[in-house]
């Protein structure tokens, strides 16, 4: 019998409850046994949803991030958290994010929080951990209550538990060295205090009973060297115990040359992704002795598509008869990346809700594969043929090809993508007509969406309130963060977007192309979640999206306004994506339709334009092989919506994360006038770019981390300018954020930016010392 499981299910509950309860929480509004009490009920629900699997996923719940979980488990505390008093989940909260409920930070005496961690994407998702943070004096020791006690709760709930954790490998390899040196160095020494304790947790898990443990290893697709293909090894000779069974899962890719090294790892079954990796599935099975379980990822966990099931099943079956007993089927990777029911959206198009699954339906879709395998195809007929009359509808669809989108990406030149002048030209140009001082300063575009910001949008949404009441409360919205701008004397102003829900969701709404769910979604760190829209056709503008909020704004004062928009790449990036065609061709249309945009916003005057692309980095393939191939068609979609302006108008881009030393040349090459970029958590480690790479435009690096509500001093600000000042000139130097204000109070952005200009102050007063 082929057996079925999954590998981790959406914690953040269908209706966002997690999210809710931790927010309420932080705010001192409930207690953390209703905290506590709330997530129980959410694992007891989604066990439930999975009761028809042969296996259930235990320990993918965690009330932040699954990475800081690993890091608690085995004993990894930054040293600043330690000696603070209190409930273990409120120093993890600090960790997370810096602090957590105001009584317990006042009982830890902790009041102003501490550093939090670093947070960086997981893989290629758009899914935020906080890195782990070694040292050479990095001790390990097990605290496996967590995960033991959710196998306990499993259990007496009836589950069929599966424990899942990341993989001593996965664990270090994700994380980072506390003085930035080479974490292969440390590798000899950690590996070996590392793995007693994921043995002793192994043991722990075998005395409960449990059968199979899942162990998380995604490294294994990406390129590993000879240090870490020998960790493997020498990790999970140490791991076979003989006490309990491995399930190694790979996941987000193909394994390719770690194909041999994973077959031969003495664990009892491997996890393939057989959505990325089809083509390995017949060699893995070659290779692999005949004893072991092969899982095969055959739903995709990352996208939203219904799987062709007849066609799954064309390639399953030879597999289950070579295979028997030893094959299981399961989602290709953890469900955390899709939203949990469909069955919600009650409002969404028929046609189109017909193509699509999330969590509960893929996890249908692998039953009824299995069901297939076991018992014939004719035993689930009827859920075959629906499936494939939606497949074929699909595919056949009006709405998903138009002719004339495909003429215009047709249409495009070279030239489209490139300023009429260099920079050194422009920027003079620039100059005259802003008159900007030295060290501008700026901020990334949104400001705190306040609770009726939000009901105001939700009420429009609902038709609740009219057309005319809605813009009325907008432009208010506009106005009061225009004024406080001025108070607080930045140079370029924005103009806050209170109409936008989501940098993403608010265009692709406008776009032809895009369809939108109202409950889809996805966790993108802690209690934040993002509701990615759906590209499943071509795109086209159908009018302008931002023109007149901005030109509203751009009213209201006499400093520039920035134009905001969202850039192709991260569009692409955040949206669930067509399968049916290339990412990159996707991508050209999206910039087509945003180029559209850009020259309307020029047009109506504006004479400073931010195109973010916050996720172009996370874009790119796990493997750097093939980097380049990715790198082009981004840049040149970027260059294609952005450089069709003139000299004078000022483009900026914005990017969220601090590594950039590798692709640097890149994003050089996109040629905008101005990058603001994250930073200011990670210490301004990205200025170790400009040491090899002359960056040659304007640049941001953020001083102030929005992702804490720590306010950050005019001291700390200066201190992290001067070490930016030594290495980019004065001229081409910005003040700016980390990212966007709107997950922030009010409160807290005051402050925070009248230290910033402050500190802009003090770095323009030592210029002319
Ligand atoms: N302009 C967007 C904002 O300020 C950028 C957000 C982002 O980079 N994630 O909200
Ligand atoms: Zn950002």
């Amino acid at each position: 019998m082929v057996r079925t499981h999954n590998l981790g299910f959406p914690r953040i509950g269908a209706k966002r409850e997690l999210k809710f309860a931790l927010e309420a929480y932080w705010k001192g509004q409930s207690s953390l046994d209703e905290l506590k009490a709330l997530a129980a009920d959410l694992r007891r629900r989604h066990w439930l949803d999975q009761a028809f699997l042969d296996l259930a996923p235990v320990g993918d719940f965690a009330f932040y991030d699954q990475v800081l979980d690993t890091s608690f488990m085995v004993g990894n505390l930054p040293q600043r958290v330690r000696e603070l008093s209190g409930d273990p989940l409120d120093n993890y909260f600090r960790v997370a994010r810096g602090r957590s409920a105001p009584a317990a930070d006042e009982h830890a005496r902790c009041r102003d929080g501490v550093a939090a961690g670093e947070m960086t994407k997981w893989f290629d998702t758009n899914y935020h951990y906080i890195v782990p943070e070694f040292g050479v004096d990095t001790e390990f020791r097990l605290d496996g209550s967590s995960l033991t006690d959710q196998v306990a709760e499993a259990m007496s709930n009836g589950v069929k538990a599966k424990p899942v954790i990341i993989g001593p490998v996965t664990y270090l390899a994700v994380g980072k060295t506390r003085d930035g040196s080479d974490k292969r160095a440390l590798l000899p020494r950690l590996m070996p205090r590392l793995l007693p304790v994921y043995v002793e947790l192994l043991e722990a898990l075998a005395r409960q009973g449990v059968e199979w443990v899942q162990i998380d290893e995604p490294i294994l697709v990406t390129e590993l060297d000879d240090a870490w293909q020998q960790a493997f090894a020498a990790a999970y000779q140490a791991l076979n115990t003989g006490k309990i069974k491995l399930l190694l899962a790979t996941y987000f890719g193909s394994l390719e040359e770690n194909l041999p090294l994973v077959a031969e790892l003495p664990v009892q079954g491997v996890h393939l992704d057989a959505v990325n990796a089809g083509h390995e599935v017949e060699p893995l099975v070659t290779r692999l002795p005949s004893d072991r379980v092969v899982s095969l990822g055959v739903v995709n966990g990352r996208n939203v598509w219904k799987t062709d099931l007849n066609a799954a099943l064309d390639r399953l079956e030879p597999v289950a008869r070579k295979l028997g007993d030893r094959l299981w089927i399961a989602p290709s990777c953890s469900l955390l990346h899709v939203p949990v029911d469909l069955e919600m959206e009650t409002e969404l198009d028929e046609e189109i809700k017909s193509w699509l699954a999330f969590a509960r339906q893929k996890l249908e879709e692998v039953h009824l594969l299995a069901t297939a395998l076991n018992q014939g195809r004719e035993a689930v007929q009827a859920g075959l043929r629906a499936n494939q009359a939606a497949i074929q509808s699909r595919r056949l669809s009006q709405r998903v090809n138009n002719p004339a989108v495909k003429a215009a990406l047709a249409g495009i030149t070279e030239e489209m993508g490139r300023r009429v002048s260099a920079f050194a030209q422009r920027a003079a140009k620039q100059a005259q007509l802003l008159s900007l001082p030295k060290y501008p300063t700026t901020t990334i575009g949104s400001f705190p969406q306040t609770p009726e910001i939000r009901q105001v949008r939700s009420l429009s949404k609902a038709g609740k309130i009219s057309e005319a009441v809605y813009k009325e409360a907008i432009h208010a919205e506009i106005a009061r963060c225009v004024r406080e701008q001025e108070a607080l004397g930045l140079d370029v102003l924005v103009h806050g977007e209170a109409e936008r829900n989501d940098m993403v969701e608010y265009f692709g709404e406008q776009l032809e192309g895009y369809a939108f769910s109202r409950f889809g979604w996805v966790q993108s760190y802690g209690s934040r979640c993002v509701k990615p829209p759906i590209l499943f056709g071509d795109i086209r503008r159908p009018k302008a999206m931002t023109v007149e909020w901005i030109t509203y704004a751009q009213a209201l004062t006499e400093k520039p306004m920035k134009g905001m928009l969202t850039g192709p790449v991260t569009i692409l990036n955040w949206s669930f994506v067509r399968d049916d065609q290339p990412r990159s061709v996707s991508c050209m249309q999206l910039a087509l339709a945003i180029r559209e945009e850009v020259l309307d916003l020029e047009q109506a005057g504006l004479k400073v334009i931010q195109i973010d692309e916050a996720a172009l980095r996370e874009g790119l393939p796990l493997r750097e092989a093939q980097w380049k191939e990715y790198l082009d068609w981004a840049v040149q979609s970027f260059r294609i919506t952005a450089n069709g302006v003139a000299d004078e108008t000022q483009i900026h881009t914005h990017m969220c994360y601090s590594e950039f030393n590798d692709i640097i040349a890149s994003i050089a090459d996109m040629d905008a006038d101005v990058i603001t970029i994250e930073s200011s958590r990670s210490d301004m480690e990205l200025l170790e770019a400009f040491d090899d790479f002359n960056y040659p435009n304007g640049i941001g690096p953020g001083v102030y981390d929005i992702h804490s509500p720590n306010i950050p001093g005019r001291e700390h600000i200066v201190d992290l300018l001067t070490k930016a000042a030594a290495k980019i000139p004065a001229e081409r130097l910005w003040v700016n954020p980390d990212c966007g204000l709107k997950t922030r109070q009010w409160n807290e952005v005051l402050p925070a930016l009248a230290n910033m200009v402050a500190a802009a102050m003090v770095l323009r007063a030592s210029l002319e010392s």
